[in-house]
Order: C-alpha cells, then sequence, then structure tokens
C-alpha cells in the first residue's frame, strides 16, 4: 500500500532547498527560470517510494511535469510486467507465420580471403567462384 501524497513540512522544504542550493533538481537552473518549485517524490510512492526526507526533492513545474509522466510510463510498465508475471500475457488467437525460407540459396560460411567459394546454384549443382571474397 503506497503512502499517502502530500508535501514536505516546511523545515524539510527549507532543508531539501539548501541541499539543491535553491537550483531545481532536474535542470539545475535557479526556480526563477525553471519555473515556481513543486515538491517531487524522488521515487514516486506508485512506484514504492516514501515519504521520507530522503525522498522529496524540489523541482522547477516543467521539469515536474516531464518526471511525472515519465514517472506514469514506468508505472505502466510495471502493471504490463507484473500482469506478464501472473500470467496474463496476451496472446494471439493466430500465430504469425513467416514465408519460410529456400535453403538451397544458402552459401556456406567464408572466413577470410578465400581463393574459392562453395556455392549452390539456383538448379541445386554445387559451384565454386573463383572470385575472391571481400575481406
Ligand atoms: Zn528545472
Amino acid at each position: 500500500m503506497p503512502e499517502r501524497r502530500g508535501r514536505p513540512t516546511k523545515a524539510i522544504q527549507a532543508s531539501i532547498l539548501k541541499r539543491q542550493r535553491h537550483l531545481c533538481n532536474a535542470c539545475a537552473r535557479p526556480f526563477s527560470e525553471c519555473g515556481p518549485v513543486e515538491w517531487d517524490h524522488w521515487q514516486a510512492l506508485s512506484l514504492g517510494g516514501n515519504n521520507g526526507p530522503g525522498n522529496w526533492q524540489a523541482l522547477g513545474r516543467p521539469c515536474h511535469r516531464t518526471k511525472s509522466a515519465r514517472d506514469l510510463g514506468m508505472k505502466a510498465k510495471a502493471e504490463r510486467i507484473a500482469r506478464k508475471l501472473a500470467g496474463a500475457w496476451p496472446k494471439a488467437k493466430r500465430p504469425l507465420k513467416g514465408r519460410g525460407f529456400d535453403k538451397r540459396f544458402i552459401q556456406p560460411v567464408i572466413g577470410r580471403p578465400y581463393l574459392k567459394a562453395q556455392y549452390i546454384d539456383g538448379s541445386g549443382v554445387e559451384r565454386e567462384s573463383k572470385r575472391r571474397n571481400p575481406q
């Protein structure tokens, strides 16, 4: 059960601002440039974070928006993984099918410069090439 949202106490706010030297913790610009101060959970509550003083950071509004969007994406991914692990992964009714590959056209693997390379032509006849292979 995640902890309730909220904001840090005034004393904690002051210590966070001091710790961050009054700069946005995302873009390192002063709040006069980044935007008004907002209090962010460094690790989102929905992702297991807590309301402890060490989990708070001060962000300017635009940086906070960006981070919140990222947190939402991470939460959605965490939920997808949880559903997958619970065995609820959506399965296709009809599996994808490849169109196959004609193995007659596979050339033997050739190493470094080589004088003769074997290959099988379209009619299935083994042939040798005298061409030097690049590298
Ligand atoms: Zn910022």
